[in-house]
């Protein structure tokens, strides 16, 4: 942090000012110019608190942080990528990695057949949520357990592996007792008890970006995770709100590659949640291999007309299979190109 004092402090202004700093745990190093004094500040402290302050004094003029606010998921902590480790799987690794299913779980025939569908057409990991975050409280809240149970045996007849939604700290234990990954869904990215226990709870977290959050907000809440003692986090843009109403989000394609520069955890992309109609999902999956991405995570319902939640954004098990197709050529470019940063990062 570079503090800038206004022109023609006073001594006194100044000892203000490097008072407060060393009251929050740093050191200070000052400039003095003839008319502008300068401090900078080193060290570990409470570094939110103490920029408020600081920034606040009356005597200073600007305030400028120099590191990021985040450590464990920075590309500085780390300089490879991370790669995770789901049920034989790797994401983060050498191969892109494509999950589907439906919104939610909504009966054992609807999960095994969008599980078998969507395992035939190339997906390594099955989505579907037993516990559902909707805008409405009347509107279907998820089978819970009893979808849990749906996913373990969907899992058992066709191998993927599962990711599923975690909506509070009280059911890390059951959920983590089902699923290979726990997903944290946008409405709760910055639940904060529900992160802290993720740091605990032995499996590899989804982090979904927040409704209206920027994507440091999103390392922040990945900061959470590993500094509670669980380094293994998946990041996904899955679009955020603005003013345009064509989509059901706008997708931010440029934080796939942006987050690519500032961390070491892998990115996935939602192009379902991104847009919100099915017809756009195919599109934005091209775009997300093409930027980078490390995988997908998709829609896909055996009959999205009888969907309970999202049937508008989900494809059918053709659509899906179709997609997969035509992503190939796209996929063996990103592979490409997997194995030259591979070799860039060994030479
Ligand atoms: C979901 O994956 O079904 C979901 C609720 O997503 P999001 O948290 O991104 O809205
Ligand atoms: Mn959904």
């Amino acid at each position: 942090m570079i503090i800038s004092m206004k022109l023609h402090s006073t001594r006194e202004e100044i000892d203000q000012v490097t008072e407060l700093v060393k009251h929050f745990g740093y050191k200070v190093h000052s400039i003095e110019g003839e008319e502008r004094v300068v401090i900078g500040v080193v060290g570990v402290g409470d570094v939110t608190a103490c920029f408020e302050s600081v920034e606040s004094m009356p005597q200073v003029e600007n305030v400028v942080r120099i590191s990021a606010p985040y450590k464990f998921v920075s590309k500085e902590f780390r300089k490879g990528k991370t790669k995770i480790k789901v049920n034989g799987l790797e994401i983060g690794g050498a191969g892109f990695v494509v999950m589907a299913g439906p919104c939610s779980v909504e009966s054992e025939k609807q999960i095994m057949q969008a599980a078998e569908g969507v395992a035939k057409a190339g997906a390594k990991m099955l989505r579907g949520g037993a516990f559902k975050p909707r805008t409405s409280p009347y509107d279907f809240q998820g089978m819970e357990e009893e979808g849990l149970k749906l996913l373990k045996k969907a899992k058992q007849a066709t191998g993927l592996a599962i990711i599923t939604e975690i909506m509070s700290e009280r059911d890390v234990d059951l959920v983590a007792k089902y699923t290979d990954v726990m997903q944290v869904g946008a409405r709760n990215m910055q639940n904060f008890m529900l992160l802290k226990a993720l740091g605990k709870c032995g499996k590899p977290v989804l982090l979904k970006r927040g409704l209206s959050s920027t994507v440091k907000e999103l390392l922040m809440s990945a900061e959470y995770v590993t500094a509670h003692g669980n380094p293994e986090v998946i990041l996904c843009e899955r679009g955020i709100r603005t003013f345009e109403t064509v989509t059901r989000n706008t997708c931010d394609i440029a934080a796939i590659p942006a987050l690519n520069e500032l961390t070491h955890l892998p990115v996935i992309l939602d192009p379902s949640h991104a847009t919100g109609k099915r017809s756009l999902v195919p599109a934005l999956s091209r775009a997300g291999v093409a930027i980078g991405a490390d995988g997908l995570i998709v829609e896909v319902h055996p009959a999205p007309e009888k969907a309970i939640s999202d049937g508008a954004q989900s494809l059918d098990i053709p659509q899906f299979q179709k997609m997969m197709v035509e992503l190939k050529p796209y996929i063996a470019l990103w592979e490409e190109s997997r194995k030259l940063d591979a070799a860039v990062a060994t030479a």
